[in-house]
């Protein structure tokens, strides 16, 4: 099969031929139909996560992993409910099953856990080997670049929102502010409108046609932050919102620029959420954040649960993707259009770009019945 892997760090891709990975007993291998491209990805190969992650090379990235089910292990048992042609996601925890926060269900937190693409072998490939539980069987009218985008883009800002839902920071006579407006802001706004109830949503970001996109997916305001302070914010903010602070923040980013910013602009009992990973550290003044009893939260990818839902509201039309497709060959150069921010949406990793047929096209033609 093809695959594109990285043989060390701060280097390209290599585009090549590799064995189809054997599966085990309770393990599925999956024909990838879609893997979505990260920002993550970039930071992967620049080193970002070298003392956290101890790679082994070569290695397959691609988390973001919708496809069909090619062969089943022996042992995956039959509530599973997985069947040969089956359109599936890859949910991308995975945890040992036994310490604390496998057991609540958060086993994108293990600490003795892996996550495709960062170690075990992701979705830059043709074939990838899942352990059965990490499937989530999904509605095969989705597209591949709809759906593969959703197990991080579209599920990461959801758990950050329901984290500031949880703080008690959202409701009517609220703003809350999403920052960026790339491949997890453009889904954040669709679920600050979706669990804000009646909270005003504006987006922040520096690129016009990102900002539009957002304004496209629901954010009731959109502001460019480029070259101003946080003065001319609030003006801005008043103006539209008839309001100089926010209720609540969601960092899609997590720039030094956008930390100091979401802070200084945050409200008395106000709660910021971060998501993104663009910076290294966070560096914010202390006696605001005291004297104004603001909430911090990291909320990292999510799990099981999280993803089940949002793959319900994709499935009911609720939340809508941007994704565009990219040739397997063309997957270098987008992961430079990445660094540089170029890319407006989400870009997916598709096989035969052509003849990749969606689920449902893919399925008839397998002559899978659908249930
Ligand atoms: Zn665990």
């Amino acid at each position: 099969m093809l695959a594109a892997r990285m043989h060390g760090y701060q280097q390209p891709l290599v585009l090549e031929e590799v064995k189809i990975p054997e599966i085990s007993p309770d393990e599925v291998l999956v024909r990838v139909g879609g893997a979505g491209m990260c920002r993550s990805d970039v930071q992967l190969v620049d080193g970002y996560f070298h003392s956290a992650l101890n790679l082994k090379f070569p290695i397959t990235p691609g988390h973001e992993i919708a496809g069909l089910v090619e062969t089943i292990g022996e042992r995956v048992p039959e509530t599973a409910q997985l069947a040969i042609g089956d359109a599936v996601v890859v949910a991308a925890g995975w945890g040992d099953g036994t310490c604390r926060q496998c057991r609540a269900g958060n086993e994108q937190l293990c600490e003795h856990g892996g996550w495709p693409g960062f170690g075990p072998p992701g979705g830059y490939a043709e074939f990838v080997a899942v352990p059965y539980r990490h499937l989530i069987r999904v509605d095969a009218k989705l597209k591949w670049e709809e759906l593969a985008p959703l197990t991080d883009a579209g599920v990461t800002p959801y758990r950050g929102i329901k984290k500031l839902r949880a703080a008690g920071v959202l409701g009517p006579d609220r703003v809350i502010a999403v920052f960026g407006a790339s491949g997890l802001g453009s889904y954040a706004v669709q679920y600050a409108k979706l669990l804000g109830s009646g909270a005003t949503v504006v987006v922040f970001a520096r690129n016009e046609e990102k900002l539009a996109l957002a304004k496209q997916h629901g954010a009731d305001y959109a502001i460019n932050t480029r070259g101003k302070s946080l003065d001319d914010l609030r003006a801005e903010l008043q103006r539209l919102t008839g309001k100089r602070k926010l209720d609540a923040v969601i960092d899609c980013v997590g720039a030094k620029e956008t930390i100091q910013t979401g802070f200084g602009l945050l409200a008395t009992a106000g709660a910021f959420v971060s998501v993104g990973l663009v910076g290294t550290e966070i560096a914010i003044p202390l006696f605001p954040l005291v004297s104004g009893e603001f909430s911090y939260f990291g909320s990292y990818w999510a799990n099981h649960t999280d993803l089940q839902e949002v793959l319900a509201l994709a499935q009911q039309g609720k939340i809508h993707s941007s994704g565009q497709k990219v040739r397997f060959e063309d997957i270098n150069d987008h992961l430079e259009m990445l660094r540089a921010g170029d890319i407006i949406g989400r870009a997916v990793v598709v096989f035969n770009v052509d003849k990749a047929a969606d689920p449902a096209q893919r399925r008839s033609e397998q002559g899978v019945v659908a249930r």
